[in-house]
């Protein structure tokens, strides 16, 4: 038996969308490792996400590449009857997908606030929905875990830290921090643990102008106590772990991974 067989998700089957980028991509490595097949969900570049699957079942795991825009119910609807009519259901739910369109806000137009709320917000609650209606339907399989299903929403700091210039995304996370409780609330009799991930600084693409010059990472790393930018690989582990029954009374929680951005930095030499 490969030692992929032997993790903590063994035999767990996840879906991760957006997993084609940035963090995702390491979250979906990370899930297949410990031993779950995966969904590598894309809405563009898809030999991006051909590239993740052929990698995971290099290294032993399984994967399989579905397109879906996280923001369109029918295409939503279709990729969880995909995943369900090939791996009999699912599992673990990882709503990665996330996007900016950053304005100054007298100028943000309605079309970057709704994109955002799209994307961040509203495609969180279709595919949770969708994975919620089979956890339900199916109920617990003990010799999987101890939970009917487990769901991890990619927030942000800016969940709590308000942020000008940004104020469709810092809403859109505002908003997950809330939809992610309620959820959880609702259906923790049902056994579906619903968790958050909070990420600070990630070395990704969607914030690559905060990192990619040696000026703009030194103003960066003062909002950062701990003095460095994060890796994919950091939320990755933390994903693991909410995903695998050694979090079975976690639910409703977010988990700050942040470097202790959330820790007031400005207040160490002030107040
Ligand atoms: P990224 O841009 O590398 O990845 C975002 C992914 O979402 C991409 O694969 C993109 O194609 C996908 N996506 C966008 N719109 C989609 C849609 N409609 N349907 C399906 N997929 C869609 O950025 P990332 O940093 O890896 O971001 C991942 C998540 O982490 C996002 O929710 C983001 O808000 C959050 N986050 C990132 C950071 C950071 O510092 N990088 C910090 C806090 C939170």
């Amino acid at each position: 038996m490969s030692e992929v067989n032997k993790g903590p998700l063994a035999g767990q089957r996840a879906l991760v969308t957006g997993a084609n980028s940035g963090i995702g991509a390491a979250v979906a490595r990370g899930l297949a490792m410990a031993g779950a097949k995966v969904v590598i969900n894309y809405v563009v570049n898809e030999p991006d996400a051909i590239k993740l699957v052929n990698e995971i079942e290099k290294s032993g795991g399984q994967a399989m590449a579905l397109y879906a825009d996280v923001s369109n119910e029918s295409d939503v609807q279709s990729m969880f009857s995909g995943m369900i009519e090939a791996w009999g259901s699912i599992d673990i739910l990882v709503n990665n997908a996330g996007i900016q369109r950053d304005a100054p806000f007298v100028d943000m137009t309605l079309s970057q606030w709704n994109k955002v709320m799209e994307v961040n917000l509203t495609g969180q609650f279709l595919c949770t929905r969708e994975a919620a209606r089979e956890f339900a339907r199916r109920g617990v399989v003990p010799e999987l875990s101890c939970a009917a299903g487990k769901v991890v929403c990619m927030s942000s700091v800016h969940e709590v830290i308000p942020w000008a210039g940004h104020v469709n995304y810092a809403a859109s996370k505002g908003g997950v921090m809330m939809f992610m409780q309620s959820v959880a609330q609702e259906l923790a009799h049902l056994k579906i643990r619903v968790n958050g991930i909070a990420p600070g600084a990630i070395r990704t693409p969607i914030n690559r102008n905060a990192w990619e010059t040696p000026e703009a990472e030194a103003s960066l790393l003062k909002l950062i106590p701990y003095e460095r930018i994060g890796e994919p690989a950091d939320i990755a582990k933390a994903t693991v772990w909410l995903a695998s029954d050694q979090s079975d009374y976690v639910t409703g929680a977010t988990l700050f991974i942040d470097g202790g951005m959330t820790l007031y930095p400005g207040f160490r030499e002030g107040g």
